[in-house]
Protein backbone atom coordinates (compact mmCIF):
# COMPACT_ATOMS: atom_id res chain seq x y z
CA UNK A 1 0.00 0.00 0.00
CA UNK A 2 0.91 3.89 -0.49
CA UNK A 3 -0.48 6.65 1.80
CA UNK A 4 -0.71 5.88 5.92
CA UNK A 5 -3.94 4.30 6.18
CA UNK A 6 -6.78 3.18 3.94
CA UNK A 7 -9.33 1.10 3.67
CA UNK A 8 -9.37 -1.29 1.09
CA UNK A 9 -12.54 -2.04 -0.85
CA UNK A 10 -13.22 -5.10 -2.36
CA UNK A 11 -15.83 -4.34 -4.91
CA UNK A 12 -15.50 -8.06 -6.61
CA UNK A 13 -16.35 -9.32 -2.94
CA UNK A 14 -19.88 -7.28 -3.16
CA UNK A 15 -20.84 -8.52 -6.57
CA UNK A 16 -20.16 -12.05 -5.19
CA UNK A 17 -22.10 -11.03 -1.85
CA UNK A 18 -25.15 -9.66 -4.22
CA UNK A 19 -24.71 -12.27 -6.22
CA UNK A 20 -24.81 -14.88 -3.54
CA UNK A 21 -27.69 -13.27 -1.16
CA UNK A 22 -30.13 -12.99 -4.35
CA UNK A 23 -29.59 -16.82 -5.50
CA UNK A 24 -30.37 -17.50 -1.53
CA UNK A 25 -33.30 -15.46 -1.22
CA UNK A 26 -34.54 -16.27 -4.90
CA UNK A 27 -36.40 -13.20 -5.05
CA UNK A 28 -37.50 -11.34 -8.15
CA UNK A 29 -35.73 -8.21 -7.41
CA UNK A 30 -33.50 -7.26 -4.77
CA UNK A 31 -32.69 -3.96 -3.52
CA UNK A 32 -28.77 -2.67 -2.88
CA UNK A 33 -28.84 -0.79 0.42
CA UNK A 34 -26.24 1.69 -0.25
CA UNK A 35 -26.95 4.35 2.40
CA UNK A 36 -24.45 5.91 4.64
CA UNK A 37 -22.29 6.00 1.49
CA UNK A 38 -22.80 2.20 1.13
CA UNK A 39 -22.30 1.79 5.04
CA UNK A 40 -18.44 3.49 4.30
CA UNK A 41 -17.30 1.65 1.67
CA UNK A 42 -18.25 4.28 -1.28
CA UNK A 43 -21.88 4.20 -2.84
CA UNK A 44 -21.34 5.10 -6.25
CA UNK A 45 -18.84 2.23 -6.64
CA UNK A 46 -20.72 -0.05 -4.82
CA UNK A 47 -24.25 0.33 -6.63
CA UNK A 48 -22.70 -0.54 -9.31
CA UNK A 49 -20.52 -3.30 -8.17
CA UNK A 50 -24.16 -4.80 -6.84
CA UNK A 51 -26.39 -4.13 -9.71
CA UNK A 52 -23.33 -6.53 -11.96
CA UNK A 53 -23.98 -8.73 -9.18
CA UNK A 54 -27.95 -8.66 -9.64
CA UNK A 55 -29.20 -5.70 -7.92
CA UNK A 56 -32.40 -4.94 -9.81
CA UNK A 57 -32.91 -1.33 -7.62
CA UNK A 58 -30.62 0.85 -4.90
CA UNK A 59 -31.85 1.92 -1.30
CA UNK A 60 -30.93 4.50 0.57
CA UNK A 61 -31.97 6.71 3.72
CA UNK A 62 -31.81 10.30 2.70
CA UNK A 63 -33.00 11.90 -0.99
CA UNK A 64 -29.72 13.75 -0.95
CA UNK A 65 -28.15 10.42 -0.91
CA UNK A 66 -29.94 9.53 -4.11
CA UNK A 67 -29.42 12.42 -5.89
CA UNK A 68 -25.90 11.54 -5.38
CA UNK A 69 -25.74 8.31 -6.89
CA UNK A 70 -27.93 10.05 -9.82
CA UNK A 71 -24.77 12.75 -10.07
CA UNK A 72 -22.36 10.04 -10.47
CA UNK A 73 -24.53 8.49 -13.73
CA UNK A 74 -26.14 5.83 -11.86
CA UNK A 75 -29.55 5.27 -13.65
CA UNK A 76 -30.98 1.82 -11.78
CA UNK A 77 -34.49 2.66 -9.80
CA UNK A 78 -33.56 4.46 -6.49
CA UNK A 79 -35.76 4.64 -3.66
CA UNK A 80 -35.49 6.73 -0.38
CA UNK A 81 -37.46 6.62 2.68
CA UNK A 82 -36.75 8.96 5.39
CA UNK A 83 -37.03 12.55 5.07
CA UNK A 84 -36.92 16.48 6.19
CA UNK A 85 -39.97 17.40 8.03
CA UNK A 86 -40.41 19.91 5.02
CA UNK A 87 -39.09 18.23 2.09
CA UNK A 88 -41.56 19.08 -0.99
CA UNK A 89 -40.03 15.97 -2.65
CA UNK A 90 -39.54 18.17 -6.08
CA UNK A 91 -35.58 17.45 -6.52
CA UNK A 92 -36.31 13.61 -5.51
CA UNK A 93 -39.44 13.62 -8.68
CA UNK A 94 -36.94 15.95 -11.30
CA UNK A 95 -34.53 13.49 -10.44
CA UNK A 96 -36.68 10.53 -10.68
CA UNK A 97 -36.15 9.43 -7.00
CA UNK A 98 -38.56 7.09 -5.77
CA UNK A 99 -40.38 7.98 -2.17
CA UNK A 100 -40.82 5.63 0.30
CA UNK A 101 -44.20 7.33 1.72
CA UNK A 102 -44.99 6.94 5.29
CA UNK A 103 -47.79 9.37 5.99
CA UNK A 104 -50.99 10.85 4.27
CA UNK A 105 -48.92 14.52 4.62
CA UNK A 106 -45.99 12.86 2.56
CA UNK A 107 -47.97 11.48 0.10
CA UNK A 108 -49.99 15.08 -0.54
CA UNK A 109 -46.46 16.48 -1.16
CA UNK A 110 -45.39 13.93 -3.63
CA UNK A 111 -48.40 14.38 -5.53
CA UNK A 112 -47.59 18.49 -5.23
CA UNK A 113 -44.60 17.69 -6.21
CA UNK A 114 -45.54 15.76 -9.36
CA UNK A 115 -46.14 18.09 -11.59
CA UNK A 116 -45.51 17.62 -15.03
CA UNK A 117 -44.16 13.92 -14.45
CA UNK A 118 -45.76 10.80 -12.64
CA UNK A 119 -44.22 10.36 -9.39
CA UNK A 120 -43.21 6.41 -8.68
CA UNK A 121 -43.48 5.71 -4.69
CA UNK A 122 -43.42 2.66 -2.06
CA UNK A 123 -45.95 3.74 0.94
CA UNK A 124 -43.70 2.08 4.44
CA UNK A 125 -46.36 0.37 6.71
CA UNK A 126 -45.65 0.54 10.28
CA UNK A 127 -45.90 -3.21 11.29
CA UNK A 128 -44.33 -2.74 14.83
CA UNK A 129 -41.17 -1.84 14.68
CA UNK A 130 -41.74 1.68 15.81
CA UNK A 131 -40.17 4.15 13.75
CA UNK A 132 -41.79 5.63 10.62
CA UNK A 133 -44.16 4.58 8.48
CA UNK A 134 -48.10 4.45 8.03
CA UNK A 135 -49.77 3.49 11.11
CA UNK A 136 -52.27 0.90 10.62
CA UNK A 137 -55.50 3.09 11.72
CA UNK A 138 -54.73 5.45 8.48
CA UNK A 139 -53.67 2.14 6.09
CA UNK A 140 -57.43 2.59 4.36
CA UNK A 141 -57.43 6.55 4.24
CA UNK A 142 -53.75 6.61 2.67
CA UNK A 143 -54.66 3.49 0.44
CA UNK A 144 -57.95 5.18 -0.66
CA UNK A 145 -56.13 8.68 -1.57
CA UNK A 146 -53.24 7.07 -3.06
CA UNK A 147 -55.46 5.10 -5.41
CA UNK A 148 -57.63 8.38 -6.01
CA UNK A 149 -53.86 10.18 -7.48
CA UNK A 150 -53.31 7.36 -8.99
CA UNK A 151 -56.03 7.50 -11.32
CA UNK A 152 -55.32 11.53 -11.62
CA UNK A 153 -52.23 10.33 -13.08
CA UNK A 154 -49.98 12.12 -10.54
CA UNK A 155 -48.26 8.83 -8.87
CA UNK A 156 -47.58 5.47 -9.21
CA UNK A 157 -47.73 3.06 -6.28
CA UNK A 158 -45.16 0.47 -7.48
CA UNK A 159 -44.61 -0.99 -3.70
CA UNK A 160 -45.50 -1.64 -0.53
CA UNK A 161 -43.36 -2.36 2.10
CA UNK A 162 -41.83 -2.54 5.83
CA UNK A 163 -39.19 -3.04 8.39
CA UNK A 164 -38.77 -5.64 10.59
CA UNK A 165 -37.55 -5.89 14.42
CA UNK A 166 -35.36 -8.97 14.55
CA UNK A 167 -36.17 -9.48 17.81
CA UNK A 168 -36.75 -12.94 17.30
CA UNK A 169 -37.97 -15.11 14.83
CA UNK A 170 -41.58 -14.75 15.69
CA UNK A 171 -41.71 -11.12 16.66
CA UNK A 172 -40.79 -11.24 12.81
CA UNK A 173 -43.49 -13.50 11.89
CA UNK A 174 -46.09 -11.18 13.73
CA UNK A 175 -44.85 -8.02 11.59
CA UNK A 176 -44.98 -10.33 8.59
CA UNK A 177 -48.49 -11.44 8.86
CA UNK A 178 -49.54 -7.76 9.61
CA UNK A 179 -48.18 -6.33 6.60
CA UNK A 180 -49.91 -8.99 4.53
CA UNK A 181 -52.94 -7.69 6.10
CA UNK A 182 -51.62 -4.67 4.75
CA UNK A 183 -51.19 -5.28 1.49
CA UNK A 184 -54.78 -6.76 0.84
CA UNK A 185 -56.33 -3.74 2.20
CA UNK A 186 -54.00 -2.02 -0.36
CA UNK A 187 -55.62 -4.01 -3.19
CA UNK A 188 -58.86 -3.64 -2.08
CA UNK A 189 -58.47 -0.08 -2.51
CA UNK A 190 -57.36 -0.84 -5.86
CA UNK A 191 -53.43 -0.70 -6.01
CA UNK A 192 -51.58 -2.92 -7.50
CA UNK A 193 -48.08 -2.81 -6.03
CA UNK A 194 -46.06 -5.16 -7.77
CA UNK A 195 -43.02 -5.10 -5.30
CA UNK A 196 -43.41 -5.69 -1.73
CA UNK A 197 -40.44 -6.10 0.24
CA UNK A 198 -40.06 -5.96 3.89
CA UNK A 199 -36.66 -8.40 4.48
CA UNK A 200 -33.42 -6.77 4.95
CA UNK A 201 -30.12 -8.86 5.03
CA UNK A 202 -31.09 -10.93 8.24
CA UNK A 203 -34.51 -11.99 7.43
CA UNK A 204 -33.76 -12.52 3.72
CA UNK A 205 -31.13 -15.51 5.33
CA UNK A 206 -32.90 -16.73 7.90
CA UNK A 207 -36.45 -15.97 7.15
CA UNK A 208 -38.12 -17.38 3.76
CA UNK A 209 -41.36 -16.39 4.46
CA UNK A 210 -40.43 -12.53 4.60
CA UNK A 211 -39.24 -12.90 1.28
CA UNK A 212 -41.96 -11.63 -0.62
CA UNK A 213 -40.91 -10.08 -4.05
CA UNK A 214 -37.92 -8.30 -3.18
CA UNK A 215 -35.00 -8.28 -0.32
CA UNK A 216 -33.50 -5.16 0.76
CA UNK A 217 -29.64 -6.25 1.60
CA UNK A 218 -27.60 -3.61 3.35
CA UNK A 219 -25.04 -5.57 5.69
CA UNK A 220 -24.63 -8.49 3.23
CA UNK A 221 -23.61 -7.06 0.27
CA UNK A 222 -20.31 -5.68 2.52
CA UNK A 223 -19.93 -9.52 3.34
CA UNK A 224 -20.56 -9.14 6.86
CA UNK A 225 -23.01 -11.11 8.93
CA UNK A 226 -26.31 -9.69 10.47
CA UNK A 227 -25.92 -11.67 13.28
CA UNK A 228 -22.39 -11.20 14.20
CA UNK A 229 -23.28 -10.50 17.86
CA UNK A 230 -24.37 -14.32 18.13
CA UNK A 231 -21.63 -17.00 19.01
CA UNK A 232 -20.11 -18.40 15.15
CA UNK A 233 -21.96 -21.48 15.51
CA UNK A 234 -25.08 -20.19 15.76
CA UNK A 235 -25.39 -17.40 13.15
CA UNK A 236 -27.08 -18.64 9.92
CA UNK A 237 -24.62 -16.48 7.78
CA UNK A 238 -21.81 -18.03 8.84
CA UNK A 239 -21.84 -21.18 6.07
CA UNK A 240 -23.26 -19.12 3.15
CA UNK A 241 -20.00 -17.80 1.95
CA UNK A 242 -20.11 -13.82 2.19
CA UNK A 243 -16.74 -12.14 1.59
CA UNK A 244 -15.90 -8.92 3.70
CA UNK A 245 -15.23 -6.07 1.15
CA UNK A 246 -13.53 -3.95 3.66
CA UNK A 247 -10.43 -3.86 5.08
CA UNK A 248 -9.05 -1.01 7.10
CA UNK A 249 -4.85 -0.67 7.40
CA UNK A 250 -2.28 1.72 7.94
CA UNK A 251 1.52 1.50 7.85
CA UNK A 252 3.65 1.62 10.83
CA UNK A 253 4.39 5.80 11.33
CA UNK A 254 7.39 4.75 13.98
CA UNK A 255 8.76 2.26 16.64
CA UNK A 256 10.51 3.10 19.31
CA UNK A 257 12.35 0.41 21.38
CA UNK A 258 11.40 1.23 25.34
CA UNK A 259 12.15 -0.35 28.83
CA UNK A 260 9.46 -2.35 31.19
CA UNK A 261 7.22 -0.22 33.02
CA UNK A 262 7.21 2.30 30.43
CA UNK A 263 3.96 4.09 30.69
CA UNK A 264 1.85 3.94 27.10
CA UNK A 265 -0.54 6.66 25.38
CA UNK A 266 -2.81 8.94 27.47
CA UNK A 267 -3.61 7.84 31.04
CA UNK A 268 -0.60 5.06 31.22
CA UNK A 269 -3.46 2.87 30.78
CA UNK A 270 -1.18 0.32 29.50
CA UNK A 271 2.73 -0.14 30.86
CA UNK A 272 5.02 -2.36 28.83
CA UNK A 273 5.68 -5.74 31.11
CA UNK A 274 9.45 -5.85 29.99
CA UNK A 275 12.08 -4.08 27.62
CA UNK A 276 9.66 -4.11 24.58
CA UNK A 277 9.42 -2.52 21.10
CA UNK A 278 6.09 0.03 20.35
CA UNK A 279 4.25 0.09 17.10
CA UNK A 280 2.46 3.27 16.08
CA UNK A 281 -0.10 3.02 14.34
CA UNK A 282 -1.70 6.29 12.09
CA UNK A 283 -5.78 5.40 12.63
CA UNK A 284 -7.88 7.09 15.59
CA UNK A 285 -11.30 7.67 16.53
CA UNK A 286 -11.47 10.89 13.96
CA UNK A 287 -10.88 8.36 11.61
CA UNK A 288 -13.67 5.92 12.83
CA UNK A 289 -11.23 3.64 15.48
CA UNK A 290 -13.66 3.52 18.41
CA UNK A 291 -12.02 4.53 21.18
CA UNK A 292 -13.63 2.14 23.65
CA UNK A 293 -11.57 -0.65 21.96
CA UNK A 294 -8.81 0.87 24.11
CA UNK A 295 -6.85 -1.75 25.16
CA UNK A 296 -9.14 -4.69 23.49
CA UNK A 297 -8.79 -4.04 19.64
CA UNK A 298 -7.34 -6.65 17.40
CA UNK A 299 -4.68 -6.10 14.87
CA UNK A 300 -2.24 -8.05 12.61
CA UNK A 301 1.49 -7.19 11.66
CA UNK A 302 3.46 -9.16 9.81
CA UNK A 303 1.19 -12.18 10.40
CA UNK A 304 1.19 -11.90 14.41
CA UNK A 305 -1.43 -10.80 16.20
CA UNK A 306 -1.57 -8.04 18.70
CA UNK A 307 -4.07 -5.96 20.95
CA UNK A 308 -3.95 -2.12 20.74
CA UNK A 309 -2.02 -1.07 23.86
CA UNK A 310 -3.93 1.42 26.25
CA UNK A 311 -6.07 4.56 24.58
CA UNK A 312 -7.14 5.13 21.15
CA UNK A 313 -6.45 8.77 20.20
CA UNK A 314 -7.60 10.60 17.84
CA UNK A 315 -5.31 10.33 15.30
CA UNK A 316 -3.16 7.65 16.26
CA UNK A 317 -2.72 3.94 18.54
CA UNK A 318 0.29 2.55 20.33
CA UNK A 319 0.77 -1.46 19.72
CA UNK A 320 2.96 -3.46 21.79
CA UNK A 321 4.66 -6.05 19.70
CA UNK A 322 7.48 -7.33 22.65
CA UNK A 323 10.24 -8.70 20.74
CA UNK A 324 8.55 -9.18 17.15
CA UNK A 325 11.10 -7.37 13.88
CA UNK A 326 8.36 -4.81 13.27
CA UNK A 327 9.59 -1.85 11.36
CA UNK A 328 8.74 1.31 10.00
CA UNK A 329 6.23 1.30 6.84
CA UNK A 330 5.02 -2.52 7.82
CA UNK A 331 1.66 -3.20 7.18
CA UNK A 332 -0.98 -2.65 10.10
CA UNK A 333 -4.37 -4.61 9.56
CA UNK A 334 -7.34 -3.49 11.91
CA UNK A 335 -9.93 -5.42 10.06
CA UNK A 336 -10.74 -6.98 6.98
CA UNK A 337 -11.30 -10.64 5.49
CA UNK A 338 -10.69 -13.31 8.75
CA UNK A 339 -10.06 -16.19 5.75
CA UNK A 340 -6.84 -13.90 4.88
CA UNK A 341 -5.86 -14.01 8.54
CA UNK A 342 -7.27 -10.37 9.30
CA UNK A 343 -9.66 -9.80 12.37
CA UNK A 344 -12.92 -9.16 11.70
CA UNK A 345 -14.93 -6.29 12.29
CA UNK A 346 -16.99 -8.41 14.28
CA UNK A 347 -13.83 -8.63 16.89
CA UNK A 348 -13.97 -4.76 16.85
CA UNK A 349 -17.71 -4.29 17.52
CA UNK A 350 -17.10 -6.80 20.77
CA UNK A 351 -13.99 -4.64 21.62
CA UNK A 352 -16.11 -1.70 21.42
CA UNK A 353 -19.23 -2.98 22.83
CA UNK A 354 -20.94 -2.40 19.14
CA UNK A 355 -21.97 -3.95 16.24
CA UNK A 356 -20.37 -4.61 12.87
CA UNK A 357 -22.65 -2.03 11.09
CA UNK A 358 -21.06 0.96 12.91
CA UNK A 359 -17.51 -0.59 12.97
CA UNK A 360 -17.45 -0.14 8.93
CA UNK A 361 -20.03 2.64 8.72
CA UNK A 362 -17.98 5.22 10.91
CA UNK A 363 -14.59 4.99 9.25
CA UNK A 364 -14.16 8.28 8.16
CA UNK A 365 -13.24 10.75 4.99
CA UNK A 366 -9.99 11.00 6.09
CA UNK A 367 -8.86 7.60 5.40
CA UNK A 368 -8.82 7.29 1.80
CA UNK A 369 -10.78 4.37 0.07
CA UNK A 370 -9.07 2.60 -2.62
CA UNK A 371 -10.27 0.03 -4.38
CA UNK A 372 -8.73 -3.68 -4.36
CA UNK A 373 -6.84 -4.50 -7.74
CA UNK A 374 -8.58 -6.30 -10.17
CA UNK A 375 -12.13 -5.99 -8.83
CA UNK A 376 -14.05 -3.50 -10.66
CA UNK A 377 -17.65 -4.14 -11.31
CA UNK A 378 -18.53 -7.09 -13.71
CA UNK A 379 -14.79 -7.57 -14.20
CA UNK A 380 -14.51 -4.75 -16.81
CA UNK A 381 -11.03 -2.55 -16.58
CA UNK A 382 -10.40 -0.28 -13.87
CA UNK A 383 -10.63 2.19 -16.76
CA UNK A 384 -13.85 0.85 -18.24
CA UNK A 385 -14.92 1.21 -14.40
CA UNK A 386 -14.86 4.42 -13.98
CA UNK A 387 -16.53 5.85 -16.85
CA UNK A 388 -19.36 3.48 -15.70
C1 LIG B 1 -30.65 -0.03 6.60
C2 LIG B 1 -31.89 -0.64 6.12
C3 LIG B 1 -31.88 -1.87 5.45
C4 LIG B 1 -30.65 -2.74 5.32
O1 LIG B 1 -30.48 -3.48 6.50
P1 LIG B 1 -29.33 -4.59 6.64
O2 LIG B 1 -29.58 -5.19 7.96
O3 LIG B 1 -28.04 -3.82 6.59
O4 LIG B 1 -29.47 -5.51 5.50
C5 LIG B 1 -33.06 -2.31 4.88
N1 LIG B 1 -34.21 -1.59 5.00
C6 LIG B 1 -34.27 -0.43 5.67
C7 LIG B 1 -35.56 0.30 5.78
C8 LIG B 1 -33.12 0.09 6.27
O5 LIG B 1 -33.19 1.24 6.94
Amino acid sequence: MTGMREARIDLAAVTHNTRTLRDLAGTRELIAVVKADAYGHGAADVARAALAGGATRLGVADIREAIALRDAGIEAPVLAWLHDPDETFVDAVARDVQVGVSSLAQLHAVARAAESTRAVVHLKLETGLGRNGIASQDWADVFREAARLEDEGRLHVEGLFSHLSNTSDDDDRVQVRRFEVGVAAAEAAGLRPAVRHIAATAAAIALPEARLDAVRIGIGLYGLSPFADRPAADDPAAGIGLRPAMTLRARVAAVRRVPGGQGVSYGYAHRTAAESTLALVPLGYADGVPRQASGAGPVVIGGARFTVAGRIAMDQFVVDVGDHPVAVGDEVVLFGDPAAGHPSAAEWASAAGTINYEIVTRIGPRVPRVRAEGASPAGETGAAAERG
